[in-house]
Order: structure tokens, then C-alpha cells, then sequence
């Protein structure tokens, strides 16, 4: 598909080469499917490999330390602050760990959605930015060159705390190359990736600039998180099993295709610490759930230790067994199967309304 000799179906998105590159010879490309892909120009590449070499699908496997037989860790958690939680996915960690890192005058790097209601990585130093990036948006984030910028900072000596899915921040480990002790980086369990297109798709009926999104509204509670969408033309707050965008998501139908086959669902990660809602943990620890929202925490690092213990005491927490908290979360080390409907889903997206073709194909 491109001299970075990977396939399209590997491909993840991850912007590590597009980073990498000192001659501006990739751009990240919208394809047929709505997912960014590295496109070379071929008269600014003078095949020095960067981008080959950085690529976290081809590299395979960055090192983590095996024999440290104490990590991974696992914890129920919640944030105790109340407000902070219910504007969360789960139960607000992220929230903390940002705080915390803003207030020792670090950078924190995130999602956010931008003006066209889609997702991109910003960087921010300001607490009332936290909010920002708050919440799980279903939809892959656009990286750009938030890598460069992260280095720059780390090399100024800024504390930086870099967030996203395990593709995002092992690319950006790869991209950086070297330790620093300076970075913080914290991933989470990720289902997959849904498609850009998918979700221009599924708002283009409100015709408005500037939505405000919340994929994981708790009105209803934790368990039964609603969608909701407000803005000029719409107020909409629907149970995810009745969403359609939802639907498309959970059904596996809309995913990146390399998340079907994801390498980086794994045990053992390079992240100091992930983040996933705790599913089941009202049969796992019942006295951690009150369906407002309880994350499970996974301590990978000695890193990921240091930055927990600063925000521990904001937080209600009982130590758990990983095993037993992934058993309801296959995401933490297994893809998703590709839904058998999802080529044709695709041809006829855009061509039908988006409810009827929810209606056709789920
Ligand atoms: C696409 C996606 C799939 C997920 N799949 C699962 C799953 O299968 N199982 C599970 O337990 N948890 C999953 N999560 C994580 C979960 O929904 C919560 O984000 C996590 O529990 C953290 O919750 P919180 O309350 O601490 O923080 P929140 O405030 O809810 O989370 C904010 C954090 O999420 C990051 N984030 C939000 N959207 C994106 C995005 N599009 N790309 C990269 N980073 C993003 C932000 O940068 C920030 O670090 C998924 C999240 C996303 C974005």
C-alpha cells in the first residue's frame, strides 16, 4: 500500500511516521472508510526508514521490564468529588491525574472535540481545560503532531502527561525512543475505534457548528449511560442500546479495521498506568459500586505508582485481583470480531439515512 510496507488492514492510525518524518513527506490521509492513513509523497521521500522504524505495528513489541514481578496492579477506584465523577466515563481518575500534573505545572495531552464535532489531541495547562478532555469520545482521535509537541516539552523539562489508546502511546514511545522520567503516560482498555465518517454521518441532521457531546451522560446512571447531544437544533439523550451510533459501535461494525486484530491489547503494557470502567464490579466488590461510576486502575510502572499515590487520598479504592477484573472486560487482551455485515454496511454508507441503514444492517 506504501513504501512503510504495511498493509492496510495493520495499519492503526497512530501518526507515529507522520511525526517521525523530517521532510514532510507523509500526510495523514481520509480514506474511503473515514480513518486516517499515512500517505507518501513520493517526491519529498528520500527512504532514509524513519517512518518504517517507528511504526509501532511493524516494530512489534518496545520493551517493557518482564521481571518486575509487581506490576501490573489493579484497583476499584473512584474520584470522591462528586461533580468531577459525573462528568466522567467511569469514576473520574483521569480527571485527578490531569489536575495534579497542571498543578505541578506540567502539560497534559488528550482528546477533545474540536469545531467540527470531531475528535483531536490538543495539549493543555490550564485546569479549566481539564474538562476538555474529560469523558470518552467513541471515535479516533487525530493525533497531528501532538508527538513533536510532547517532546519539546519533555525536552524543556515540562512534566508531561500523555493519554489515549495503547496504539497512541506506544507510537508515542516509539517516536520519543528514549526514557524520560519526566513523562507520565496513561492508556486505557480500548473496544476499537470507530470511524470519523461514521459519526459525520450520524450528526449531519442537526446541522450545527458546535454540538456539545457527551457519550457517556449518567443521568440514568453508570450502567445505563446515555448519548447526549445539545446545540442549536437538537437537545437528544438516548440510552446507549437504543443509539444508533452506539449500536454501530457495539456491534463491531464500524471499527478501524486493525482493531479487529489489535496488537496492543495486552497484559503488559508500556503505559504507567491504564484507565477502564470497571464492568461487573457490583459482583466483583459490591461496596465500590453505587452506579455512579467506578473505574478500574491498572499500575503498570513504578511511575504509574508515583503519580497514583498523589491523588490517592481524593479517592475511595480497594485493591482487586486483575485477573478477576478483566473477566469482564476482554478488551484489557482480546480484538473484537469484525461484524460479517461491515463491507457492505460501508458501501452503503452515506447513500441511505443513517437510522435505516442502523435499521438494514444491526
Ligand atoms: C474509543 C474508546 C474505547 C473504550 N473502550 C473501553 C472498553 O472496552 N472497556 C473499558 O473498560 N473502557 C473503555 N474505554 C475507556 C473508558 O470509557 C474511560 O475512558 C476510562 O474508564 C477512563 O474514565 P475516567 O472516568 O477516569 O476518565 P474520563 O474523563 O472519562 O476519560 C478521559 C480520558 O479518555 C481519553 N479519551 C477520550 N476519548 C478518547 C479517544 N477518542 N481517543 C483517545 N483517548 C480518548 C482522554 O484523553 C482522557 O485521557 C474506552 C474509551 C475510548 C475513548
Amino acid at each position: 500500500m506504501n513504501s512503510l510496507n504495511l498493509s492496510y488492514a495493520q495499519c492503526c492510525g497512530c501518526s507515529a511516521c507522520y511525526n517521525i518524518c523530517k521532510f514532510d513527506a507523509i500526510d495523514m490521509i481520509e480514506d474511503e472508510k473515514g480513518f486516517l492513513i499515512p500517505k507518501i509523497n513520493k517526491e519529498k521521500c528520500v527512504d532514509c526508514g524513519a517512518c518504517a522504524n517507528v511504526c509501532p505495528v511493524l516494530k512489534n513489541k518496545l520493551n517493557i521490564d518482564e521481571n518486575n514481578e509487581k506490576y501490573p496492579l489493579a484497583y476499584a477506584m473512584y474520584n470522591k468529588n462528586e461533580d468531577e465523577r459525573l462528568k466522567s466515563s467511569s469514576g473520574g481518575i483521569f480527571t485527578l491525574l490531569a489536575k495534579n500534573i497542571i498543578n505541578n505545572k506540567g502539560i497534559v495531552y488528550g482528546a477533545s472535540f474540536n469545531n467540527e464535532n470531531l475528535v483531536e489531541h490538543i495539549r493543555i495547562d490550564k485546569l479549566e481545560d481539564v474538562s476538555k478532555l474529560q469523558g470518552s469520545k467513541y471515535m479516533q482521535s487525530i493525533i497531528g503532531k501532538t508527538y513533536q509537541l510532547a517532546e519539546k516539552d519533555l525536552k524543556e523539562g515540562r512534566t508531561v502527561l500523555f493519554t489515549g489508546t495503547p496504539c497512541q502511546t506506544e507510537a508515542l514511545k516509539s517516536y520519543l525512543n528514549c526514557e524520560y522520567d519526566n513523562l507520565y503516560i496513561q492508556d486505557i482498555i480500548c473496544h476499537g475505534v470507530p470511524s470519523a465518517l461514521v459519526w459525520k454521518e450520524y450528526i449531519k441532521k442537526y446541522n450545527d457548528k458546535k454540538l456539545n457531546i457527551n457519550f457517556r451522560n449518567k443521568e440514568f446512571g453508570w450502567k445505563k449511560y446515555c448519548v447526549s447531544i445539545k446545540g442549536e437544533n437538537v437537545d437528544y439523550t438516548k440510552c446507549y442500546v437504543e443509539d444508533t451510533y452506539m449500536k454501530a459501535f457495539l456491534k463491531n461494525i464500524v471499527l478501524r479495521d486493525c482493531c479487529y486484530n489489535c496488537q496492543f491489547k495486552k497484559y503488559r503494557r508500556i503505559s504507567d498506568i491504564t484507565l477502564a470502567d470497571f464492568w461487573g464490579i457490583d459482583k466483583i466488590c459490591p461496596e465500590m459500586f453505587d452506579d455512579r461510576g467506578t473505574s478500574l486502575i491498572i499500575v503498570n510502572s513504578s511511575k504509574g505508582e508515583r503519580i497514583l499515590n498523589c491523588i490517592i487520598e481524593q479517592t475511595k479504592f480497594k485493591k482487586v485481583n486483575l485477573e478477576d477484573a478483566i473477566k469482564m472486560n476482554r478488551c484489557m487482551v482480546e480484538s473484537v470480531a469484525m461484524n460479517e455485515k461491515r463491507e457492505e454496511f460501508f458501501k452503503e454508507l452515506g447513500k441511505i439515512p443513517f437510522d435505516e441503514l442502523i435499521d438494514k444492517y444491526i
